[in-house]
């Protein structure tokens, strides 16, 4: 049990971390962030977390993000 808890916070703790937003996704008329953490995309710019799974994000690159090709 002790474990479970144990992994639950590092696990919390992780998603408190900011991981840098470094891709977009091109659309037919629109270009979306993409989450780092579970890969979807956002749909707002300079949101503090994703909607999604939580994670933290920072935009300190995105200005030099990569256009992720639809393919
Ligand atoms: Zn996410």
């Amino acid at each position: 049990m002790k474990a479970d808890i144990l992994e639950k916070s590092i696990f919390e703790l992780q998603f408190r971390i900011q991981k840098q937003v470094t891709e977009v996704r091109k659309t037919a008329n629109s270009y979306f962030p993409v989450c780092p953490g579970c890969n979807t995309s956002l749909e707002r710019e300079y949101q503090s977390y994703c909607d999604r799974c939580g994670q933290a994000l920072s935009w300190r690159g995105f200005r030099r993000a990569k256009v992720e090709k639809n393919t």
